[in-house]
């Protein structure tokens, strides 16, 4: 007993779930509006502050969200979308889901982001867009790529499922872009069991993509059941069923309330590591570029194996056996099966992403884990790290 107390299971990720989010869910239980109604529009309302942009559109994951703004903008069969291999495969999936083909740009080896020198070289006359990922909260050169953009009129539709709080120069996240989707997906910064967020400054696209996440229906279709609501709706385009719904808002409007305050503590342990770590042969800590707020959605690490024995599979099973939870982000989109035998990638095409990938740890942070906690991943990590020399 005093045994398994002292090694108690470390998740990777856990939401920091309390009273607030609960008696807020509980209150829309008791309203009886349970789909997409006043408190999603109210989350909507309050995120589209917290970010900057004029509007937001809730749904109920950010791969919804991701593929909308893309089908919002026309994109479809023949085109071509410009993103990042490494990410998560919903980035890649929702450019399939458009009938369009995912082109892969390697990454930048110190922040893992979409490299804007590789991006010029990959355009043809198909291309319609760039779907620049913020790798672990951190933001990509977004000055460059929209300049890019721009010059050869291309949509940015950003993947922000980790940049929640990322600020560049100076700037959210969310209002940058023509359009940015956010993940409140369980293990994201802000949590709302499953759930997305479209942000968008373009009116046109904002309508759109208003209409595809609800069915294709005429606007306002969603409050028909209301005393103002209308039982008619006109289908303008088949649609999708991508909406969020009131239960989801309100864990988000509570977990909104209590971003900054969650995102001091995953600041405070991404910088507890950072010092951890700055000392130990073998670990590469994660690179910040200056003038920029990192939300620390991720902690990775990179294993440096000129300096150690072991590699990264190693690593995680020592880990494990010190009841110690963690991930690996990303398995490189281009690796994978489908990819492969659909569009002939092949294994050596992004070597940056691969090299990282073979190289990476995801180490467990968020707001629920207390000091000690790092402290013990810190004394695995290292004490692992030292006995591999
Ligand atoms: C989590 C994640 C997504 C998908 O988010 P969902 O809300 O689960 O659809 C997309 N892109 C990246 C980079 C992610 O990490």
């Amino acid at each position: 007993m005093i045994h398994m107390l002292r090694s108690e299971f470390l998740p990777y990720s856990s939401p920091l779930i309390a009273e607030d989010e609960i008696n807020e869910v509980t209150d829309t239980l008791r309203s009886s509006w349970l789909s997409r109604g006043p408190k999603t529009a109210e989350f909507e309302r309050q995120f589209a502050d917290y970010v900057g942009a004029s509007h937001a559109i809730a749904m109920n994951s950010c791969t919804a969200a991701l593929h909308v703004a893309l089908i919002a903008r026309g994109i479809g069969p023949g085109d071509e979308v410009i993103t990042s291999p490494l990410t998560f495969a919903a980035t890649a999936n929702t450019i399939i889901h458009c009938g369009a083909k995912p082109v892969f740009v390697d990454v930048d080896a110190e922040t893992g982001n979409i490299d804007p020198s590789g991006i010029e070289e990959k355009i043809t006359n198909k291309t319609k867009a760039i779907v620049p990922v913020h790798y672990a909260g951190q933001a990509c050169d977004m000055d460059r790529i929209i300049g890019i953009a721009r010059k050869y009129g291309l949509f940015v539709s950003e993947d922000a499922a980790h940049a929640i709080y990322t600020t560049y120069k100076g700037r959210m996240i969310g209002g940058i872009g023509d359009a940015t989707s956010f993940s409140f997906y369980a293990t994201k910064n802000l949590c709302t069991g499953e759930g997305g967020m479209l942000t968008t400054n373009d009116d046109s696209i904002a309508e759109k993509a208003r209409v595809i996440s609800l069915h294709g229906m005429s606007k306002n279709a969603w409050n028909r059941y209301d005393k103002n609501g209308s039982w008619y709706y006109e289908i303008l385009y088949p649609g999708f069923k991508y909406n969020m719904t009131d239960i989801q808002a309100s864990l988000g409007i509570q977990q909104l309330k209590k971003l900054e305050h969650m995102q001091k503590a995953r600041e405070a342990y991404a910088k507890r590591y950072n010092e951890a770590f700055a000392g130990v042969p073998g670990i590469i800590t994660p690179k910040e570029i200056p003038g920029n707020r990192h939300s620390w959605h991720l902690y990775v690490i990179q294993l440096d194996g000129n300096q150690i024995r072991i590699g990264r599979d190693r690593l995680i099973e020592e880990l494990t056996k010190r009841n110690i939870g963690t991930s690996v982000h990303f398995i490189p989109v281009h690796l994978h099966p489908y990819y492969q035998e659909r569009y002939g990638y092949k294994k050596g095409a992004y070597p940056v992403a691969e090299h990282m990938y073979e190289r990476m740890v995801s180490l467990p942070l968020y707001p629920k884990m207390r000091p000690e906690d790092i402290d013990r991943v810190v004394d695995a990590v290292t004490g692992i790290v030292r006995e591999n020399r």
